[in-house]
């Protein structure tokens, strides 16, 4: 039975951008933007090995009432859904095993939108504000 992933390797084509960046984001499904994001909640009385990966597992708080797809992948500002397996035919262990595995799949997709900002430029444009003016105007 080596059905798995078969189907995460498709892309969706007929779809809105599947990365978002934030600070402000929008529901994937109706488009109405979203009230914010909550992280992924790790119960210290029921620990799960996704609670490694807390800090990029989100979930999109939503005012549409639209209940799918609010799970997210966030690394940075940047989100992208991110779909969980509950194939009931997968141990619990092997559906831990899928889900860091898509977590980690969409963190390399994100990986790759992030903006170019987000980052230092050694070569950049020199040094950059140090106290005096903000630049406002040239
Ligand atoms: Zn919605």
């Amino acid at each position: 039975m080596l059905t798995q992933n078969a189907q995460t390797t498709l892309i969706p084509t007929a779809r809105p951008p599947l990365v978002q960046i934030g600070p402000i984001y929008t529901c994937p499904v109706c488009g109405q933007q979203a009230l914010g994001l909550v992280s992924w909640p790790v119960n210290p009385a029921n620990p799960c090995k996704l609670d490694e990966w807390a800090a990029h597992i989100w979930y999109l708080r939503r005012k549409c009432g639209c209940r799918s797809r609010g799970r997210v992948a966030r690394l940075g500002d940047c989100i992208t859904p991110l779909e969980f397996t509950y194939d009931r035919s997968l141990t619990y262990e092997q559906r831990v095993e899928a889900n860091i595995a898509a977590l980690r799949a969409a963190l390399a997709l994100l990986a790759t939108a992030e903006p170019v900002g987000a980052q230092a430029h050694p070569l950049g444009r020199g040094d950059t504000g140090q106290g005096g003016s903000n630049g406002n105007a040239p």
